[in-house]
């Protein structure tokens, strides 16, 4: 860093020289870990420049419909160049997916019948699905236990890893199984994401006992963090949120679904209704920047991932517990830091936001989030409201106080706004 950044720094920021010694420290041992990053990166990008040339996308596309938004193209052929970037059969993206979990829920609703079982092998899913499956709930919610779909749960192993050997006995055990969910990302949990190996281990697992059980992937914030999707390695569908990864920071809203022909049309009529699916739905003049923000994914998925890392070391040095390490292996953008301490945690996440480009004046404080249990303390100062591919701190507020920290539209931002929450706490 020169000398001028760091008075900048100081003068700006208050970040002290204690601070700043421990980034010099930082940068030199994560830079080994950035080359593979570059590779992942040009070839994701290759795979979505292919896919656009592929589908033949011009202006013309880029389409404003209203009404029905029958026939609009530039929906048609986004969901043709998904299906290409997941290499699968079909996709639907669209802005009317209000959040990820809403894309996740028409998955499992358009998929799932009475009296068919839904297995997830990764212990509890994301908080936002229990109102989904109806874990914990009153009757009268809507929830999919409400229709008569029952739920199983396996843990992982304790190191984090699928038991392979209970997801066997539990198909055998029971035909009822009708979809295995698979959550890739670490969620708010403390465990390292699955790896596109881990989720293949799965399926092939799934396969060998019964081929018509639809594996379902949770592909939240996992989207170009590997050269393969779960979509390569056998998944049936996978789902996701347009203001996370793929989106690239540009997608104003929306989310996807990606799998088999006949999942996301199922999943489709959960969208809109059976019959309809995704022949309707006009776009709103959002479409460009879906697909501009697709072909940006790759490139900034990696700043954020570069930033995860840097967090997690520069973290590691101060003295805290992080998972993952900087030098593991990734398959999601999030780096979870352990505070044991509900002021720091609190503190760090403050920080982020004063770090942030937009309502860096703003104080962010634990609110009661609809969809989580728990208050929930979320530090987004960013351009599209909630998005988490931009730099963004959330943190459930419960024991052992574990801050959730992702995005980062460019790896210095990152850097800057994390030395900002880390000399909150340290000072
Ligand atoms: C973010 C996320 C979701 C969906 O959250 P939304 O805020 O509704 O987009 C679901 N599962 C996991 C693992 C996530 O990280």
């Amino acid at each position: 860093m020169i000398k001028e950044m760091k008075e900048f720094l100081a003068s700006k920021y208050n970040i002290t020289n204690k601070v700043l010694e421990l980034y010099e420290k930082t940068i030199e041992d994560v830079k080994g870990e950035f080359d593979l990053l570059d590779d992942i990166r040009e070839f994701n990008q290759a795979k979505v420049l292919n896919a656009l040339q592929e589908e033949r996308i011009s202006e013309s596309h880029f389409t404003n419909s209203s009404g029905y938004g029958y026939g609009d193209i530039g929906r048609d052929s986004l969901d043709k160049v998904y299906a290409r970037v997941f290499n699968c059969e079909s996709a639907l993206v669209r802005p009317h997916f209000v959040n990820g979990t809403h894309a996740l829920g028409a998955a499992l609703f358009g998929n799932l019948r009475p009296n068919d079982t839904m297995l997830s092998v990764c212990g509890k899913p994301y908080d936002t699905l229990h109102g989904i499956i109806g874990i914990n709930e009153e009757s009268g919610m809507g929830s999919l236990k409400e229709f008569g779909v029952k739920y199983k749960q396996l843990e992982l192993t304790s190191y984090g890893k699928p038991n392979l050997e209970s997801i066997k006995k539990a198909l055998l055990e029971d035909d009822s199984i009708r979809l295995v969910h698979i959550q890739r990302s670490t969620g708010y949990g403390w465990r390292k994401a699955l790896v596109i190996e881990d989720i293949k281990t799965i399926i092939d697992c799934v396969r060998q006992i019964r081929s018509n059980t639809i594996c379902f992937v949770d592909n939240c914030y996992g989207e170009f963090i590997d050269i393969l999707e779960p979509t390569d390695v056998g998944a049936d569908l996978v789902a996701g949120s347009l203001i996370k990864n793929i989106g690239g920071g540009i997608a104003p809203t929306g989310g996807y679904i990606a799998g088999t022909k006949e999942c996301v049309e199922k999943a489709s009529y959960r969208l809109t209704v059976p019959g309809i699916g995704g022949e309707c739905g006009s776009t709103f003049g959002v479409i460009r920047s879906m697909y501009q923000g697709l072909f940006l994914a790759p490139h900034i998925t990696i700043e954020a991932l570069k930033g995860a890392i840097f967090c997690s070391r520069l973290m590691e040095l101060a003295g805290f517990e992080v998972l993952p390490k900087f030098n593991d292996k990734r398959s999601d953008i999030i780096q979870a830091i352990k505070f044991n301490n509900k002021e720091k945690l609190i503190q760090f996440c403050k920080g982020i936001q004063v770090g942030s480009p937009i309502d860096s004046f703003v104080e962010c404080e634990p609110w009661d989030m609809p969809g989580y249990t728990d208050q929930v303390i979320m530090a987004a100062g960013a351009f599209i409201q909630g998005s988490s591919i931009e730099l963004s701190a959330d943190a459930p507020i419960r024991e052992p106080y574990i801050a959730y920290l992702q995005g980062g539209l460019t790896f210095d931002h990152a850097k800057i706004g994390i030395l900002i929450a880390l000399s909150r706490i340290i000072n």
